[in-house]
């Protein structure tokens, strides 16, 4: 039998590696030979630790919230007796049956689709022999032998691929104007910086699946001609660290790093350099500064790091989302990709759902489905009965979206044009018991402790804005308050023309969306600031 073990971060956090002692324990007592394969993570958080087992000849079957305790029934059912555990039973891998329905019919995965995820959860992260015999290299090994830089860059752009970072901006552009120029090295960045309160994308994805960003970054070196690139990964990461440099190492021993990769002309090698966990530093003219041991602060743009970036070098950054689909961009062909989702987004989304929400953990949906079924039919809905209030898309910057626009498409028109924005995929539920005045001044605190202080709309207009929101008492009691008239609340009126200057006047994205969950509050939720307001009269 082969016993698999999620241990990403969230299944070590819910208690893996006891399990994983007590299954070793358990073999060893009852004398059963068994390979125990540790795993990243499948996504379903909430139902960690998960342990699948594959008996010789039968399919994996999947089990859930297995606590050591569980462990000596589970091997006695389904390793010696070669039955189903019902009490913890998830799915099968192979054909629903009466009994066990497939993973992917259960809520939770049915309306996903997984291209990024394909692999998390599923082979051993440290082991480069599962990643390839998944089908891990096949696109970087198309792209150097079949494909010439500009067709590898036509492909990406062809389908469409937008950044995964929050910039939506066109992947394959961006490796074309890098591609053009005339440099004696250029450089990729693969951005990990993930700051987000709420986000674990990349986290996971590198936990989980870490040579399939290693082979996008590849991909896109051979395009664009760089023969450095940089993961800058926070150092709040530490398994995604040691996962990274344990899939370099075993790139550099197959050939796939270094010098005449695969025999050809191509050199390229990875270094990993830990950001300090400033939120800023996601941005890629301060992520740049940072890489170059500078203060890690934003610069005005252009020149854009395609023609200036890294020492001054033409240089790609992308995010581990955007690396994350390229290689099935390329193995699959860019038509394939462009026909998922919708006219202007294509592809899969990453998102990380938190908060008040029955199904935590981290879905990949294909770009169209509605903001609803994200949080009732793959999320579950909200816990203890509870009503659903609001979903703050978009990390700190984004917006706080309500009921009356969850039949929104996600995609990055639509999210723009309700005041939300992609994001790099943070997904926050919240529920009847939030106050969002407390949401906007947890966000603003965390903006304004943020800032780099560079320029003054950001440094000083946030800081005014969280001031005044600090003034607004936060303990009332909706039912019993009257309303007033909005215009007699100043507090309001400056709080909303400051957002806007600060909005339209900063100098990089960080400040330019720290307004957003306080314009979205009051857009969407003016009446619970008017509630505060009064109470202080
Ligand atoms: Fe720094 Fe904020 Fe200005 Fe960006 S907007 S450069 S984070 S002060």
């Amino acid at each position: 039998p082969i016993i698999f073990i999620g241990m990403g971060t969230c299944g070590l956090a819910s208690g893996a590696d006891k399990v994983k002692q007590a299954i070793e324990q358990e073999l060893i007592k009852k004398n059963i030979k068994a390979e125990i394969i540790p795993t990243g993570c499948i996504g379903y958080c909430a139902k960690e630790p998960i342990v699948d087992i594959k008996m010789p000849g039968k399919d994996r079957i999947s089990y859930c919230e297995i606590l050591p305790k569980d462990v000596p029934a589970l091997i006695e059912t389904h390793v010696i007796n070669n039955s189903i555990y019902e009490k913890k039973l998830l799915g099968t891998f192979g054909k629903s049956t009466d009994k066990i329905t497939n993973i992917n019919e259960i809520p939770f995965f049915k309306r996903q689709m997984k291209i990024v995820l394909e692999n998390c959860g599923i082979i051993n992260p440290t082991s480069i022999d599962e990643y390839i015999a998944a089908g891990g290299f096949r696109g970087f090994d198309k792209a150097i032998r079949l494909m010439s830089p500009e067709d590898v860059v036509k492909e990406v752009k062809d389908s469409g691929l937008k950044g995964r970072g929050g910039g939506g901006f066109l992947t394959g552009l961006k490796w074309e104007i890098a591609q053009k120029k005339i440099a004696d090295q250029k450089y990729i960045i693969c951005n990990a910086d993930e700051g987000d309160p709420g986000a674990f994308m990349d986290r996971s994805v590198l936990e989980s699946d870490p040579f399939r960003v290693i082979e996008g970054m590849l991909i896109g070196a051979y395009a664009i001609g760089a023969s450095m690139g940089f993961i800058y990964c926070r150092a709040e990461y530490p398994l995604a660290i040691e996962r990274l440099t344990n899939a370099i190492n075993k790139c550099r021993e197959y050939g796939l790093l270094g010098k005449n990769i695969l025999n050809s002309d191509f050199d390229f090698d990875i270094r990993i350099k830990k950001g300090a966990g400033a939120f800023v530093c996601g941005e890629e003219t301060a992520l740049i500064a940072s890489i170059e041991g500078k203060r890690g602060m934003p610069r005005p743009r252009p020149p854009y790091p395609s023609d200036f970036g890294l020492w001054g070098k033409p240089t790609v950054i992308n995010n581990v989302e955007t690396f994350a689909n390229v290689p099935s961009v390329i193995t699959k062909g860019a038509q394939w990709f462009s026909y998922i989702g919708t006219k202007n987004s294509k592809g899969t989304k990453v998102f990380a759902l938190s908060g008040k929400i029955k199904n935590s953990g981290l879905v990949e949906i294909p770009m169209g489905i509605k903001l609803k079924d994200i949080v009732f039919d793959i999320g579950g809905g909200i816990p203890n009965d509870k009503k659903f209030k609001a979903v703050q898309i978009g990390g700190p910057s984004g917006g706080c979206l309500p009921m009356e626009v969850m039949d929104t498409e996600v995609d990055y028109d639509s999210l723009r044009s309700i005041g939300a924005m992609m994001g790099s995929g943070g997904f926050v539920v919240m529920d009847e018991d939030t106050c969002m005045v407390d949401v906007a001044k947890y966000f603003l605190t965390f903006i304004q402790n943020e800032s780099c202080g560079k320029c003054v709309p950001c440094r000083e207009g946030t800081k005014r804005m969280l001031e005044i929101i600090e003034r607004i008492p936060v303990s009332y009691n909706h039912n019993k308050i009257k309303y007033e008239p909005l215009q007699r609340f100043k507090g309001i009126i400056h709080l909303q023309r400051l957002a806007e200057v600060i909005k339209d006047t900063s100098l990089c994205g960080l400040g330019q969306s720290a307004p957003n969950p306080v314009l979205s509050g009051l857009k969407y939720f003016r009446n619970e600031y008017e509630e505060h307001l009064f109470e202080r009269k």
